[in-house]
């Protein structure tokens, strides 16, 4: 029988669509799952199962899936036989501490003695130890932001990213404990043939990400310009010069790093690039 990956992805919620879209990208032809449990993609041994996220890592831990997508505070806080294979680049947040508006946070001392209301109680622990904070953590699996507000704690660890749930429940974020982003976990005993499909799958999903970060770039330039422009867009090996009809000028093509894009700009019309075009990636494979 023929091995494949099983790969675990949440079921509903944020991580899902991201999920997905990230195996698709990568070439690999699944159906979504809204009413299915799991599924064998059609052109790739790798089989798709779709689960509540707090579950993946000890379903991974017991040999049920292979790898998984979670939220790094997922894998964080659960601490279970996985290892923490790549970084995705989406899903970002942050768990925070929050306290009630009105508070006159002083900093993290006022913690002292207090209760913290939160769904990642390993997280919070370690993090009260790191300040030397001595508080007591209440643990409950939703719901989080409206503990204060109904007297069950005094403050909250929950994730955060743009800060408007705890506005609407009177919270203000005041300390930050960890950064997070979606990630790939694994199990650390996986057998040969299925560290190969994992490392088959990683160069697809690097290839999807180099893609992201980065746009090819066109240009027309003097001759005499080329040099400079080869300097600051050296692209993969070097760019392709095409000769233009009208004489003493060349099309440039190459590669650009989006991060860096905007000041590159200026300087290559500092060096006479006209007509600049920049067009997406799909895909890129050095
Ligand atoms: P499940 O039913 O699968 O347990 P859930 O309610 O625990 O779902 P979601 O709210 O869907 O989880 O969040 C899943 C993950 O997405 C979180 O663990 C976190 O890593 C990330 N996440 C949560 N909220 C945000 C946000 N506002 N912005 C970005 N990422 C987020
Ligand atoms: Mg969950």
């Amino acid at each position: 029988m023929q091995t494949t990956l099983r790969i675990a992805i949440q079921k509903s919620g944020r991580l899902q669509e991201g999920s997905l879209e990230l195996l698709k990208e990568s070439g690999l032809a699944i159906s979504n799952g809204k009413d299915q449990l799991k599924t064998l993609a059609r052109n790739f041994p790798v089989e798709v199962l779709f689960l509540r996220d707090d579950d993946i890592p000890q379903y991974i831990e017991d040999k049920v899936a292979d790898i998984g997508i979670v939220g790094e505070n997922i894998f964080i806080e659960k601490r279970r036989k996985n290892e923490l294979v790549k970084r995705l680049d989406f899903a970002k947040c942050r768990l925070s501490i929050a306290v009630p508006r009105a508070e006159n946070y002083s900093g993290i001392q006022w913690l002292h003695g207090k209760n913290i209301a939160t769904s990642y109680p390993n997280i919070v622990r370690d993090f009260l130890a790191k300040n030397k904070i001595q508080a007591g953590i209440h643990e409950i699996s939703g719901s989080v932001e409206i503990a204060p507000g109904i007297g069950l704690a005094d403050a909250i660890c929950d994730i955060v990213s743009t800060g408007s749930t705890l506005m609407s429940n009177g919270l203000k974020e005041v300390e930050q404990v960890i950064q997070s982003e979606a990630v790939i976990i694994a199990s650390p005993e996986l057998d040969r043939e299925k560290r190969i499909i994992l490392n088959k799958l990683l160069f697809r999903i690097e290839a999807v990400q180099k893609a992201k970060n980065n746009k090819y770039i066109l240009l027309n330039c003097p001759d005499t310009a080329i040099e400079n422009i080869t300097s600051v867009i050296p692209g993969m090996k070097s760019p392709t010069i095409i000769p233009l009809k009208r004489e003493g000028w060349s099309s440039l093509h190459s590669v650009v790093d989006e991060n860096d894009f905007w000041e590159k700009i200026d300087l290559l019309k500092s060096f006479g690039a006209e007509g600049i075009l920049v067009v997406p990636i799909e895909k890129m494979i050095a």
